[in-house]
């Protein structure tokens, strides 16, 4: 075991290929997105202008293979493309990760050829936007309490209930809901269906007025007698729930990555300003104190970029990386709320005020320790690794 991590590890030097990838999306982020993040930022616009030029450069389908339409990158290139958009704009990093590694990635993972076919090739291709609803309004963490349900009508499912903050849920195209299909089996009753947006019954609510990540259309979404065929069943009936924490061990690599990406243009923006900013004659980048922050916010996001980058790397080997998924996200998103509150302390005054790029981050980070898992959950996957008797 220990010389397998030791060979993974020893893989995590970058090639040229991915060295020119991170240059080619810092590029496509820092024309295409940074000259708009503040405006989109305050009319919480969601920039779906923008997923045309994504689908060029293969990020709606990141890891996809060719013959779905999708870029077929690995896992650390994933890495890679959420960062870089993250370090930038968290918002478009989030919509991104949201649409690759929830929505599209549970066809991907579960869906027949047919579905995948129907359903995953114009995901991959930026044609469709995907969500994915788990969250309820009385179940998130305990996800598996869900109420919404689906009820077998002949060569129909019936669904009824509702999701709660549904990244795409009023924009998405092609949404993964899951719902309880036998209360009696507990989450071993639960399954996935496949919903396209214009099905009868399916519509968006309430769309939330969010803290940060606010480019990023956050919504409720409503089923009322919502009717799909008996093909849009994705995965086992009965294993919906049970798929979904596969899902969502791969999903929090992206958001691992994000975290990293974010502290990254944290950190660079504090650095930058440390030594624009002048106060008692020098830089403030020269006082030790400011120092150390720098350096010990560049040393954090480097661990949680290794940390991340062993995810990914264990996910390519084809084995099932829970562990690792949940520590890289635990650590990454809790170091970039550092990095954040660092950047804005560095900034003083001017880190409260939106003229300077530490605002915006301090805003958008807090959302990495909430989605796809609570920091708090994280730890109970993590202890339930590591603990079990
Ligand atoms: C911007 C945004 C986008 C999102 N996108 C999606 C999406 O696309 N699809 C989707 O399905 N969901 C999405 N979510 C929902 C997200 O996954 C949930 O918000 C998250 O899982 C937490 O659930 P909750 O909000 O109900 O909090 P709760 O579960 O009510 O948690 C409240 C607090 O209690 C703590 N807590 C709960 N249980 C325990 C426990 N056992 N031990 C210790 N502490 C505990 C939590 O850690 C947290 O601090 C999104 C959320 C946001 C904010």
């Amino acid at each position: 075991m220990a010389l397998w991590y030791i060979s993974v590890w020893m893989d995590l030097s970058l090639s040229d290929d991915q060295a020119l990838l991170r240059r080619s999306i810092r590029e496509f982020a820092e024309t295409e997105i940074r000259p708009h993040i503040m405006e989109w930022d305050e009319s919480q616009h969601f920039p779906k202008e923008l997923v045309p030029k994504l689908a060029a450069l293969g990020l709606m389908g990141i890891q996809f293979e060719e013959m779905w339409g999708g870029a077929g990158m690995s896992a650390v290139d994933y890495c890679i493309c959420i960062e870089e958009l993250a370090r930038v704009d968290p918002s478009v990093s989030l919509s991104v990760a949201a649409h690759n590694g929830l929505g599209a990635a549970h066809i991907n993972m579960f869906g027949t050829d047919a579905q995948k076919r129907k359903y995953l090739v114009p995901l991959a291709t930026g044609e469709k936007l995907a969500a994915w609803g788990l969250t309820e309004a009385q179940s998130g963490s305990d996800a598996a309490a869900m109420r919404t349900t689906a009820a077998r009508q002949g060569d129909c499912w019936v669904l009824n209930g509702s999701k709660q903050f549904i990244t795409h849920g009023k924009y998405g195209d092609t949404m993964v809901v899951m719902a309880v299909t036998d209360r009696a089996k507990g989450n071993r009753g639960i399954s996935a269906f496949i919903v396209e947006r214009g099905t009868p019954g399916f519509r968006a609510g309430k769309k939330e007025d969010k803290l940060g990540m606010r480019a990023s259309e956050t919504s409720e979404v409503i089923f009322e007698n919502c009717r799909v065929s008996a093909e849009n069943l994705l995965g086992e009936e009965g294993q919906g729930f049970l798929n979904t924490l596969q899902v969502l061990d791969a999903g929090r690599i992206g958001i691992a990555a994000l975290s990293v990406g974010l502290a990254q243009g944290a950190y660079e923006a504090a650095r930058n300003y440390a030594f624009e900013r002048r106060q008692f004659g020098q830089p403030i980048g020269t006082f030790q104190s400011i120092r150390a922050k720098l350096v010990e916010n560049a040393a954090r996001v480097e661990a949680a970029r290794l940390l991340t980058y062993r995810a990914a790397a264990i996910k390519d080997q084809g084995t099932r990386m829970t562990l690792e998924s949940a520590m890289a996200k635990l650590y990454a998103s809790e170091i970039a709320v550092r990095a954040s509150e660092d950047g804005v302390q560095i900034h003083g005054g001017y880190g409260f005020v939106k003229d300077y790029p530490a605002e915006k981050f301090f805003r958008d980070v807090k959302l990495t320790t909430i989605g796809e898992g609570t920091s708090e959950i994280q730890r109970l996957v993590i202890a339930r690794q590591l603990l079990a008797s």
